[in-house]
């Protein structure tokens, strides 16, 4: 599990996360069906969707075939009121045979089941049958992080209506800006990028450990000096020099994600998961975080830049066997829940913090995904 997501490397991580992001859209277009599609009809659902969220507490998601990642996964989306504002607002397609293909639609009616309230848990089985078609086979072990970029992707390439895209969108991405310094002539040039997840290693440049998630965040926005096999053409010296890499935050969206890079590769094949201890906060504040320099954005931006955690998928187990479930603060109740498949039980901050890891425990519970909310949305 883990493999693209594995490597501990800063300067390669934005790419791997922009071209999976990529990857997976490519693989969407090329499904025909939505090429035939003719254009969506005006439908929404009205009735029994979406008359009020999660309210009386929360409802499992059974098991259907090691899904226990997907049912992680589809708990942080669901649970998200800012998410399922959106889901609500979707095209309904109009054919049974698009219907059963169609992610969102699937997404919408899973939502309406939960809703429903009789059952203490319900079974994703036509939603993971879905996504089994677009590649997210059943009966196998899925990375967290993967699935998330997969499963948005789709939602984001089915949605249809560009108004929701555009919503969905600004609810999820990071924007950032990387800039690359000739350190021979100074010569500067900048790039904006986007990003789904924050993807943070966990260990620095010498392997040593990072001690808390603030760590990880700086860290991860520090310059890098790229050297020796690592130098980059630069135009004006007209060959290759030793460059500075350094990336600055320009936007932080509503529903933040930080993944964080657990999975490594040790000696050829074989990959390590690093369980140490990695504190994170319930409270957020990306300004006392970062250094002026690590940021290019304006004092508004910026004043939003306080987050809450909302959710923490956590990982049990070894790279090749484990389990996965999440952790979510209800938004309308405020309290914790535990979300293990069809088992849902409420839990303290306390029960939150056994995610932290420890070095002694490899098989013991660690947060892989954490999923904060900002404060007061713009
Ligand atoms: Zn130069």
């Amino acid at each position: 599990m883990g493999q693209r997501s594995g490597c501990q490397g800063r300067s390669k991580t934005l790419e791997l996360t922009l071209s999976e992001t990529m990857n997976t859209e490519a693989d969407v277009q090329n499904n025909e069906e939505e090429a035939k599609e003719p254009k969506a009809k005006e439908q929404r659902i009205t009735s029994v969707f979406g008359v009020a969220d999660l309210k009386n507490g929360a409802i499992g998601l059974y098991n259907v075939g090691q899904t226990c990642c997907l049912n992680s996964v589809l708990q942080v989306f669901l649970m998200n009121i800012h998410f399922t504002g959106i889901l609500r607002r979707i095209t309904v397609p109009p054919h049974a045979a698009q219907q059963s293909k169609n992610v969102p639609y699937q997404m919408l009616l899973l939502l309406e089941e939960m809703q429903c309230g009789k059952r203490k848990a319900v079974s994703p089985i036509n939603l993971a049958w879905c996504l089994s078609g677009y590649r997210v086979e059943l009966f196998v072990q899925h990375d967290a992080a993967q699935l998330f970029l997969t499963v948005w992707n789709l939602i984001k390439r089915q949605m249809k209506k560009p108004e929701l895209v555009e919503e969905l969108s600004d609810l999820y991405t990071i924007c950032v800006q990387e800039h690359l310094t000739c350190q021979k002539c100074s010569f500067e040039t900048k790039r904006n990028s986007s990003m789904l997840t924050l993807p943070l290693p966990v260990l620095d440049s010498n392997s040593h450990m990072l001690k808390t998630l603030e760590d990880c965040l700086q860290y991860f926005f520090q310059p890098e000096e790229l050297t020796d096999h690592n130098m980059c053409f630069c135009e004006q010296c007209e060959r290759k020099t030793p460059f500075l890499q350094s990336m600055k935050l320009v936007h932080l969206p509503q529903t933040l994600t930080i993944h964080l890079k657990r999975f490594c590769f040790k000696k050829s094949a074989y990959i390590l998961k690093l369980s140490h201890s990695l504190p994170f906060p319930q409270d957020l504040d990306f300004n006392a975080v970062l250094t002026e320099n690590q940021c290019q954005a304006d004092d508004s931006e910026k004043a939003a830049w306080q987050y809450e955690l909302f959710a923490v998928v956590a990982h049990s187990g070894s790279t090749s066997c484990g389990h996965y479930c999440t952790y979510i603060r209800s938004l309308t109740e405020c309290k914790w829940y535990c979300f293990n498949d069809s088992e849902v039980c409420q839990v303290s901050w306390d029960d939150v913090k056994c995610t932290y890891g420890h070095s002694n425990l490899h098989w013991g519970e660690t947060a892989y995904l954490l999923i904060y909310m900002k404060k007061h949305p713009q």
